[in-house]
C-alpha cells in the first residue's frame, strides 16, 4: 500500500490528506501548529473560496457550513475613474467566506477521523528530505515561507522581485452588509484597492476590510503604521482612509459600533508573487513535489491562492489513486494536468496588480460599468481563471470582450 507524507495543514495539505483517507490511503500530514494555535492565533488572511472550490469540498465530505450567513452573490465594484462608478457583477452560484481559524482546525478534526496521522514538528529541509526515505511520495505545502526556496522560482512567469501592493486586513465590527450580500471592490488609481469582504468568525458576521496599498501611495500607511503601537489612533486612520478614498464602504459604516474583532484581528504585511518549479529530484533518486502557496503565491487582490491551492490538490490527489509510482513520469503527469490553471491564475493576478496599471484594466473597469454581460461575466471568471486571463490578458483581448458582451447584453450594470 502507498504510504504519503504530506509537510502542512493549511488548506492545500488538508484537501489533499482528507482525500487521499476518503480512499483508504495512508497518509500523515507533519505541521508546526496545533489546532488550539491556529484557532487561538492571529488572523492569517481573509479567503473566499469560490463556487468550483465549494464543489471540491462537497466531494470531500466537509461541506460544515451550508447556511446562507457565509455565502455571498454579487461583486460591488466602485472605480476611482470614469463617469459611472458604481456596478456589481453576479456569480452564478455563491462563494463562501470564513475564518480560516475556525475551517482550517475542523478539516484536522475530520483528517484525524478519517484514521490520518497528525505530527507536530517544525521541520527543515533536511528533515523534510529525510521523510522521502519513509514515505513512497513527500508533498509539500509548507506555505509561502522560507521552505519553499527548495523549490527553484519560474522566472519566466515570476515578474516581481517583491510586493506590489501593501496589505493590511482587520475583521471589523461596524460595516453593513450590502443585500444582496457581496464584496465591495473598490479601486482608486494611485492608491490601491480595498475589498470589503462579508466575513464569518468567532462572533459571527464581520467585514475584513483589506486595504491593498500602491507603495509610495497615501493609503499605505495603513501597512507601516503598527496597529499594535495604538489601536485607537489606527481605527481613526483607517477611518480617515475610508472616508478620502473609499465613499461606498464608508457610507456602509456605523462610526460608533466601529471597532476591531479582537486584537488578533490585524495582519500587516505584503505578498512577492512567485510561481514555482512543481518538484525537485533529490539525490537518493526521490521527488518533492510541491503544493499550495509553495508552488504558487499570488498576491490576494483577486482571492485565488486558496482557490487555487484546492484545486492543486485535486489534481494531486487523483493523480496518486491511479498512480504507484512516484518517479520524474508522476511528478511531470501533474505538472502538466495543473499547468494551464495554475499559470493563468498567476498571469491573471500579475496583470492586474502592474503598477503602473496595464491599460487594458482601467478599461476593462470602465466598460464593465455600461454592460451587465460583461460585469457577471468578469466575476464568475473567479471561478475560471484561464478564462479570465483569456478576457484581460492583453488590451486586444480586453477589446474583444467588450465587443462580445455589447451583441450579449445593452443594459448596464446593476
Ligand atoms: C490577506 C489575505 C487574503 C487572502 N484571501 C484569499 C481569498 O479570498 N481567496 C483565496 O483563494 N486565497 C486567499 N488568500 C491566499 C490563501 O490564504 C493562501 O493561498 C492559502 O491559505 C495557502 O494555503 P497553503 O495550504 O498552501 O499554505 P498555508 O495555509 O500557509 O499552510 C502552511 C502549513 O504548513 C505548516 N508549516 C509551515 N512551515 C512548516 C515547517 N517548517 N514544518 C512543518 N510545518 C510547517 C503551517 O503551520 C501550515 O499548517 C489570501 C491571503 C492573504 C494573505
Amino acid at each position: 500500500m502507498k504510504n504519503i507524507g504530506i509537510i502542512g495543514a493549511g488548506v492545500a495539505g488538508l484537501h489533499l490528506g482528507l482525500q487521499l483517507r476518503q480512499n483508504g490511503i495512508p497518509v500523515t500530514i507533519y505541521t508546526n501548529r496545533t489546532s488550539e494555535q491556529v484557532r487561538e492565533g492571529r488572523v492569517m488572511n481573509s479567503v473566499a473560496h469560490m463556487h468550483v472550490t465549494l464543489d471540491l469540498e462537497s466531494d470531500l465530505g466537509i461541506d460544515h457550513w451550508p447556511g446562507d450567513e457565509y455565502r455571498y452573490i454579487s461583486h460591488y465594484h466602485y472605480n476611482g475613474w470614469g463617469e459611472e462608478r458604481s456596478y456589481a457583477g453576479e456569480f452564478t452560484s455563491p462563494s463562501r467566506t470564513l475564518d480560516y481559524r475556525i475551517y482550517l482546525p475542523r478539516l484536522m478534526e475530520d483528517f484525524t477521523d478519517r484514521g490520518g496521522v497528525i505530527e507536530y514538528r517544525d521541520l527543515s529541509a533536511g528533515e523534510i528530505h529525510a521523510l522521502t526515505d519513509v514515505h513512497d511520495l513527500v508533498v509539500v505545502s509548507t506555505g509561502k515561507g522560507e521552505i519553499g526556496a527548495m523549490f527553484p522560482k519560474r522566472a519566466d512567469k515570476s515578474p516581481y522581485d517583491r510586493p506590489q501592493r501593501k496589505l493590511a486586513v482587520g475583521f471589523w465590527h461596524g460595516v453593513a452588509r450590502r443585500d444582496p450580500n457581496g464584496v465591495e471592490i473598490s479601486v482608486i488609481p494611485g492608491v490601491g484597492e480595498l475589498l470589503a469582504i462579508p466575513m464569518w468568525s468567532f462572533s459571527g458576521p464581520v467585514m475584513a476590510l483589506l486595504f491593498e496599498s500602491v507603495p509610495g501611495g497615501p493609503q499605505e500607511v495603513l501597512t507601516d503604521q503598527r496597529f499594535e503601537d495604538d489601536p485607537e489612533a489606527y481605527r481613526e486612520l483607517t477611518l480617515e482612509m475610508l472616508r478620502t478614498h473609499h465613499p461606498t464602504v464608508m457610507e456602509r459604516i456605523n462610526v460608533e459600533e466601529f471597532r476591531i474583532q479582537s486584537d488578533k484581528d490585524i495582519l500587516q504585511g505584503g505578498v512577492t508573487p512567485v510561481l514555482r518549479e512543481d518538484y525537485v529530484p533529490l539525490p537518493n533518486g526521490k521527488f518533492l513535489l510541491a503544493l499550495g502557496d509553495v508552488h504558487l503565491t499570488v498576491d490576494p487582490v483577486q482571492a485565488q491562492g486558496a482557490n487555487a491551492a484546492a484545486y492543486s490538490a485535486r489534481v494531486v490527489g487523483d493523480a496518486i489513486l491511479e498512480d504507484d509510482v512516484f518517479d520524474e513520469r508522476f511528478m511531470q503527469k501533474v505538472a502538466s494536468r495543473r499547468g494551464e490553471r495554475i499559470e493563468a491564475a498567476n498571469d491573471w493576478i500579475n496583470t492586474m496588480i502592474h503598477n503602473p496599471p496595464l491599460p487594458q484594466i482601467p478599461a476593462l473597469f470602465t466598460a464593465m460599468a455600461a454592460n451587465q454581460a460583461l460585469a457577471d461575466e468578469f466575476t464568475e471568471n473567479f471561478n475560471y481563471p484561464i478564462r479570465q486571463v483569456d478576457l484581460l490578458g492583453s488590451e486586444a483581448r480586453v477589446s474583444a470582450a467588450i465587443e462580445r458582451a455589447a451583441t450579449r447584453a445593452a443594459v448596464p450594470a446593476r
